[in-house]
């Protein structure tokens, strides 16, 4: 089935370039008003994402007293954490052999930092009752080749040896659960992934801030941070915020700290939402334990089930665009579109004739380590967390308690560790920036195609402890 194959392409014929999280949801707040002259603050925060609640929402409750104000360019939710898979992962290191190859010596503590993340973040969904459809499905990795599944028994291994819970399963135990002609086998983790409704959380946090007394701001670009004396004046076009401290959580738009902005590219990623499954087409693939699902290769897919059984199917492509800017016209991708739609079917062929309903694509903070990163500047006044490169549903939570330490000045387990205190390969400029990548993606489309053998170039660059992935 070729990917311009017309058969493929009628599924994609309604399709609304719409994120379906945020069809007419009743959940929506009302909009926050723009900052309109100057205000004082403890802490400022910039960015309305899950770095910036995250942030808000721990730093009140460390400090009820802490006056937090939150500003926000576009909307709460308007980048990436209001349009992502909701796949909310124990991982803080995109995936265990990322972490493992640069922090062996505390991949343990990293895993059990990231287990103790995600449960709190449940804890704190049922503590202030967030309505974000949270389960804790845990998740299947599936292999649809041979060689993605060679492998498997031995991360199983060396993960539970950290204290997760994974089993390899095979053929027909992958098949029991989920009903797909490509499995070979899979990893399945029971806990280590909970889904959520992505838009929903950034909600649940937002009432969750108010409800401590945060202010949150809208339509307030921050147009410059100034350094003055003890505190920091944030910028915005109708007035300042002058804070004693400063966290940003900017994600992939241009960075307010101009020597962060080399560490990072924005990679576009695209979804597709289907019509809700009849009974019948939900029968046909199994699939009642609602797993998460990922595939092996370097280049995978991500898909789940909705709250109304529709499936949401994204991943495999990543698009960098010359000059790696952030634009709204980049988040259609026809192209990737009907790549997708032709994996989908190719993997449930017994859905064909679905209808898919819901396009769109959003911008991915990725970094040469496929991890976050923590930085300060102005003596310790300012810090930030970037480069979660597509895993940062649930490592927003950590990023920002790290956030919070370092600006407190406070040690913990958190900022003593390697992955805290270093830093990436920042990328080079363009135009090598842009050959860096295309020669990347061509070597790891190679790698997939020949069971996962890498060629020189990603020889070298893991050599470098460099890379590319979304
Ligand atoms: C299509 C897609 C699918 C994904 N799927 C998953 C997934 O299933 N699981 C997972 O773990 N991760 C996933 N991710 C990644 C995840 O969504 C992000 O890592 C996470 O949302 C990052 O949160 P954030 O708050 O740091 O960034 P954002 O949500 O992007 O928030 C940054 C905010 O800062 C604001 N801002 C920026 N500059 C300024 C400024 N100068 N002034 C004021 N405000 C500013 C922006 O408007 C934005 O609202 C996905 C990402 C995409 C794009």
């Amino acid at each position: 089935m070729e990917k311009k194959d017309p058969f493929v392409l009628r599924h994609l014929a309604d399709v609304q370039p719409e994120l379906w999280w945020l069809d007419s949801d009743p959940l929506e707040p009302a909009p926050h008003s723009a900052l309109v002259g100057e205000l004082g603050a403890d802490l400022c925060i910039v960015g309305a994402g899950y770095t910036g609640l995250w942030t808000a929402l721990l730093a009140k409750e460390r400090n009820r007293e802490r006056d937090v104000v939150v500003v926000e360019q576009y909307e709460t939710g308007a980048g990436a954490s209001g349009r992502n898979g909701g796949f909310c992962s124990a991982s803080l290191t995109h995936g265990f052999y990322n972490g493992m190859r640069r922090f062996p010596d505390e991949m343990a503590t990293i895993e059990r930092l990231g287990r103790e993340n995600l449960d709190e973040i449940e804890a704190t969904i049922k503590r202030y009752g967030i309505e974000c459809d949270f389960e804790r499905t845990g998740e299947l990795q599936v292999a649809v080749a041979p060689w993605q599944f060679e492998d498997m028994a031995e991360l199983a291994r060396l993960r539970n040896e950290m204290g997760d819970h994974v089993q390899v399963l095979g053929r027909d135990e992958v098949q029991e659960r989920v009903h797909s002609p490509s499995y070979v086998g899979a990893l399945y983790d029971p806990d280590g992934t909970a889904l959520v409704d992505p838009a929903r959380l950034v909600w649940g946090l937002e009432r969750a801030c108010l409800s401590l007394g945060v202010r949150i701001f809208e339509n307030s670009k921050v147009l410059r941070l100034e350094d003055v004396q003890d505190a920091v004046r944030v910028h915005t076009p109708y007035g300042a915020v002058t804070a004693a401290r400063v966290a940003l959580g900017t994600n992939v738009f241009p960075s307010l700290i101009r020597k962060a902005r080399k560490y990072i590219v924005p990679v576009y990623d695209y979804a597709l939402v289907t019509e809700p499954l009849t009974p019948e087409q939900l029968a046909s693939i199994g699939w009642s334990g609602r797993e998460g699902i990922s595939d092996s290769g370097n280049q995978f897919h991500y898909y789940r089930l909705t709250s109304d059984n529709s499936i949401l199917w994204g991943g495999y492509d990543t698009i960098y665009n010359f000059r790696g800017k952030v634009r709204r016209e980049y988040e259609f991708n026809a192209e990737t579109y009907a790549t997708l739609a032709h994996h989908f079917l190719v993997t449930f062929p017994q859905l064909k004739g679905i209808k898919f309903t819901h396009a769109w694509g959003g911008a991915i903070d990725t970094c040469t380590r496929f991890l976050p990163f923590w930085g300060m500047a102005m003596r310790g006044k300012v810090t930030y967390v970037l480069g979660y490169t597509g895993l940062g549903v649930a490592a927003t939570r950590f990023g920002a308690a790290t956030m919070l330490d370092l600006l407190d000045g406070v040690e913990t387990e958190r900022t003593d560790l390697e992955m805290v205190k270093k830093r990436p390969m920042p990328f080079p400029p363009e135009p090598f920036k842009w050959f860096f990548i295309r020669v990347t993606q061509a070597a790891i489309r190679s790698a997939d195609a020949h069971e996962g053998k890498r060629n020189l170039w990603l020889k070298i660059i893991d050599f470098f402890g460099m890379g590319f992935d979304s």
